[in-house]
């Protein structure tokens, strides 16, 4: 086999959900592309992981220091949904009813794989609460082992807080497509909150 194929076979199988089968399907059809479409896609890829980093607010993803969401005048800065990755945050943020903030913690706490509170954007989250303005935290989470791990430990950790803490009264769909989601489900979510303190 050709080794330059084979080279972007295993690059392309690193991507998410992409298997070696789905990788060479790949492969071969960017061959048969013409090289300024093969080009575009390349640059298109390597100028947004340039150009897009994390907002320094609440970690979302953004062009700017500061996102669209946080610079917004027009957003509740009262509540901070607390998600676990951007994805969820455009899920909420596609249906369209949520008038708040976000917290992107960048992942879940699980001990056994070794990502510990430190490496969560936890810290951060923490020191946004010491403003007064902020009068509720929402845990969206989803429904795995570890999601209720990590609500349950930010519960323990914001609960000298004044603030209200709730959480959803479902888990968000995890792993879904966005175009999947159903729309009622999640504004039932965020309406139907519970208190955790
Ligand atoms: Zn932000």
């Amino acid at each position: 086999m050709l080794e330059s194929l084979e080279e972007l076979v295993i690059a392309l199988s690193k991507l998410p959900a992409i298997g070696r089968k789905s990788a060479w399907r790949l492969a071969l059809h960017i061959m048969e592309r013409p090289e300024s479409e093969v080009k575009h896609l390349a640059d298109t890829v390597l100028s947004v992981r340039r150009k897009v980093r994390r907002c320094a607010i609440c970690f979302n993803y953004s062009e700017q220091e500061i996102c669209a969401v946080c610079s917004s005048q027009a957003r509740d800065r009262s509540v901070i949904c607390v998600v676990e990755k951007p994805t969820d945050m455009f899920i909420i943020e596609k249906a369209g009813r949520y008038r708040g903030l976000y917290h992107i913690l960048g992942g879940l706490l699980s001990p056994l794989n070794g990502v510990t509170a430190e490496k969560l954007q936890i810290a951060s989250l923490k020191k946004r609460l010491t403003k007064d303005e902020v009068k509720e935290v929402i845990i969206g989470l989803g429904g795995s082992g570890d999601a209720e791990t990590t609500g349950l430990y930010l519960a323990s950790l914001l609960k000298s807080e004044k603030m209200k803490l709730t959480r959803f009264a479902r888990g968000l769909p995890a792993g879904l497509e966005l175009e999947y989601v159903d729309q009622l489900t999640l504004t039932q979510a965020l309406n139907e909150r519970i208190d955790i303190l």
